[in-house]
This record gives structure tokens, C-alpha cells and sequence, in this order.
């Protein structure tokens, strides 16, 4: 009888050890504004986001990858790689010998398992028996490596009802809650494209979306998870004024030569069929170089970490900031229909993003310079206390100093 009640008792406390254990298992939410540039928290129209900054960390501008575009952004957050080691180049790239595509607009495509390479968080964070979920992370809804919980794009869901969702996700029973979660927002993005960076409705956006960080906040205090999670609200690139007269059309070379393609403006990878033809595009495209670098693979600057790449084509066309290129003539004179776009040199000031984080492992009113988002895997890594694969290219030496 005595053994009996004795082994009782050390199974009630080992639960009660366990528990304590799980609810002292650090929480990531992370929040994404897509195309949200740098200096758009500096125009005195975000109190919400101010609000994160003065209890948190701020980093003047976050650093994307190139190209500085959606999915090649959100897929080295999450798993600390270049899109040449993660495999996601642009939002639109073809593997030639296949003829296959990766489009973002093709669903079947973006859940297809064999674009994704490298190990990503929710991936490394379930190996360690731990939840995650995803409200429309870009690259989330891939068929064999998803995490736990997450929700198939559509741009039209409102957005409170994306935050609901989180907070839905956070009232789990301890045993189902993820402790890691994303969530995404495309509005400042769209409106840059379509306005401008510098237009009213972009600035309306941005208000929109400042708004639905404060209503974030409040749900996450009414459940009290305020103080509990860490908080980190990032983008994924800037946005630069686009115009008319800054178009490099290259449409009567690609037509000539038939040549294969993928990327859009302002990357686009060229696939010459032989020797021959690479050099005579090369020879042709280095006479028009004007609003346009190209690069043969092997020029390619160093910095930019991508060509190593298999399915990247042998000739590099990367636009100067604000030109266009165009590579299908549609209308006998081009009109561009937008007034924004990214993807750029990663390196341009036009192209950094926003960092913001707060919660109990981030320093408080705590600014910093730059940050480069490919550290952040590493980050996430030591907040949740989990081993980080051994090779990555995100460096924790380059972020651990906004922690506590
Ligand atoms: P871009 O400006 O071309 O780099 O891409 C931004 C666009 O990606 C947004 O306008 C979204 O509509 C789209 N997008 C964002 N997340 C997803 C997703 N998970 N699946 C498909 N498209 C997405
Ligand atoms: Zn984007
Ligand atoms: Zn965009």
C-alpha cells in the first residue's frame, strides 16, 4: 500500500514538473508587413508600432536577401539560408531541363516539395516536439514539411480575423498550443506597387496596418500573453518609385534569340541553349547596358550569395534602382500600370525592411543600426532553445545582442 501511495505521488509530481516545464517553453510570434520599407516608421503615423519600439528593440533597417523579393525573403527568415542554398531564387523561376515552374500565383507549385531545400523553423522546432503554426507565411504550405497548424493563402481572409486565429491558436490546451507562430500581411505591399511608396494610399496602408498591430496587442493582453511572448514584427523588403522613363525593354533581344527566361523585373535570369548563343546575347545586352548590369554566372558579385544555384540561368540581368525591365512587348508602346517595385540590390537603402521586437528575451528601448534578416533563424533558435542545423549562412554572433 505505502509503495503504492509513494508512486502515486512521484507521478503527480513529475506531471506537475512537466507542466511547469511546458508553460516556461518560450513563445515566437512573428508578424510580417509585406514591402513595409525602413522609413515608413519614421513618418509619425505608426503609434502602435512606437509603441513596440520604446518597450523593445528596433532596428533601423533589416537587411533582405537578394532578390530582394517575397518569397526568396520569407524563405531565408525561416530557415537562415541564401535562396541559393534554400532553393526559392525569385517568386517565379523554371527548371529549364524540366520545363516545370515555381510561380507564387501557382498553388499546386508552391506546396511542391521539391523547390524548398534546407531545414525550416517549424520543421527544426516540431523535430524537437514543438508546435508551430502559420497564418500565410509564404513557403508554409509545403506538402511534406508544413507546420502543425496553418492556413492556405487567401489574400481576401480580413485581418482581424487572421489575429483571431493566432489568439485561437494561443488559447490551445498547453499539449496542442504551438510556441511558434506567423503570421502575414500584404497590404503595404500592394499599395506600394500599385502608388508609390511616397502616395497617400500607401501611407493609408500603413496606418491600416499599424491599427491591426494595436489590436493585435490588445487580444494578446486580454489572454495574457502580452508579456509572455516574444514578439518580433518584421518585412520583408522595402519598395522604390518605379517610371516611365526608366524602362530597359528587352523584348527584341528575347525575341530574336528565343531565349528561355524566369524571374520578372527588376531579375531576371536568361538560359542561352550553348556557348555560341550566350556570347552573342552577352555581346548584344553589354551594348544596350544602360539601367541594367548583366552578368555571365561567373561575374556575379560575390555579396549578393547567389549563384550557386543549379537551376539559375547563365546570364544575370539585375535592373538599377528604379528602372524596369521589360521582356515581352505586349503593347506596341509600354506604359507601366504600377508606381512601386522591389527586388533590387539588397544593398540599396530603398530596399531594407523594418525589425521590431518585444518580450521577455529582447533588451528594452534598445535601437540598433542593421540587422540581416538571414540571423533571424539563428535567433528563433536560441529563444526556443533548440539546436540550430550545422549549416546555416545566419550568424547568432551578428543579433544576440538584442537579447537580455
Ligand atoms: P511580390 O510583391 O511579387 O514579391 O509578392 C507579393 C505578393 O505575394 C503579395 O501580393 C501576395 O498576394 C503574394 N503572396 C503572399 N503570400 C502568399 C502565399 N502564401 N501564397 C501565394 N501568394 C502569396
Ligand atoms: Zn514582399
Ligand atoms: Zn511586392
Amino acid at each position: 500500500m505505502l509503495k503504492k501511495i509513494i508512486l502515486l505521488i512521484i507521478v503527480l509530481l513529475s506531471v506537475d514538473a512537466a507542466r511547469a516545464v511546458d508553460s516556461e517553453k518560450p513563445y515566437v510570434l512573428i508578424v510580417s508587413l509585406d514591402g513595409f520599407r525602413w522609413d515608413y516608421l519614421n513618418r509619425g503615423i505608426t503609434p502602435a508600432l512606437k509603441s513596440i519600439e520604446e518597450n523593445g528593440v528596433r532596428a533601423l533597417i533589416l537587411q533582405p536577401v537578394f532578390p530582394s523579393k517575397t518569397f526568396p525573403n520569407h524563405y531565408s527568415i525561416v530557415t537562415g539560408l541564401y535562396p541559393q542554398n534554400h532553393g526559392i531564387i525569385h517568386n517565379r523561376f523554371i527548371d529549364v531541363k524540366t520545363g516545370e515552374m515555381y510561380r507564387l500565383g501557382d498553388s499546386t507549385a508552391v506546396r511542391d516539395d521539391k523547390w524548398y531545400h534546407g531545414v525550416s523553423l517549424w520543421t527544426l522546432l516540431q523535430q524537437n516536439g514543438i508546435k508551430t503554426a502559420s497564418y500565410f507565411w509564404p513557403g508554409s504550405e509545403v506538402h511534406k514539411a508544413h507546420p502543425t497548424y496553418f492556413k492556405k493563402f487567401d489574400k481576401t481572409i480580413p485581418r482581424e480575423q487572421r489575429i483571431e486565429g493566432i489568439i485561437n491558436w494561443l488559447k490551445l490546451p498547453e499539449k496542442e498550443r504551438p510556441h511558434l507562430l506567423l503570421l502575414y500581411f500584404c497590404d503595404t505591399d500592394t499599395k506600394g506597387h500599385h502608388f508609390g511608396p511616397d502616395s497617400k494610399e500607401l501611407n493609408d496602408a500603413v496606418k491600416f496596418l499599424d491599427n491591426k498591430i494595436a489590436y493585435l496587442q490588445k487580444r494578446l493582453k486580454e489572454i495574457d500573453m502580452f508579456n509572455k511572448i516574444n514578439l518580433i514584427i518584421l518585412s520583408d523588403h522595402g519598395m522604390t518609385k518605379i517610371s516611365n522613363d526608366r524602362i530597359v525593354d528587352l523584348s527584341p533581344i528575347i525575341e530574336k534569340y528565343g531565349i528561355e527566361y524566369s524571374g520578372s523585373s527588376p531579375v531576371v535570369s536568361l538560359y542561352p541553349k550553348n556557348e555560341i548563343e550566350k556570347k552573342a546575347v552577352m555581346n548584344e545586352l553589354k551594348d544596350k547596358e544602360r539601367g541594367f548590369t548583366v552578368y555571365s554566372k561567373n561575374s556575379v558579385p560575390g555579396y549578393y550569395h547567389y549563384t550557386e544555384y543549379k537551376l539559375l540561368g547563365d546570364i544575370l540581368l539585375v535592373a538599377e534602382k528604379g528602372y524596369t525591365i521589360i521582356l515581352k512587348q505586349k503593347a506596341r508602346r509600354f506604359r507601366l500600370t504600377k508606381k512601386g517595385n522591389h527586388g533590387y540590390d539588397n544593398h540599396l537603402l530603398d530596399m531594407q525592411g523594418i525589425f521590431l521586437a518585444h518580450g521577455p528575451a529582447f533588451k528594452r528601448k534598445y535601437i540598433t543600426g542593421q540587422l540581416r534578416n538571414i540571423d533571424i533563424f539563428p535567433l528563433v533558435c536560441r529563444i526556443m532553445k533548440v539546436s540550430q542545423p550545422q549549416k546555416i549562412d545566419g550568424n547568432i554572433n551578428c543579433i544576440d545582442f538584442i537579447l537580455r
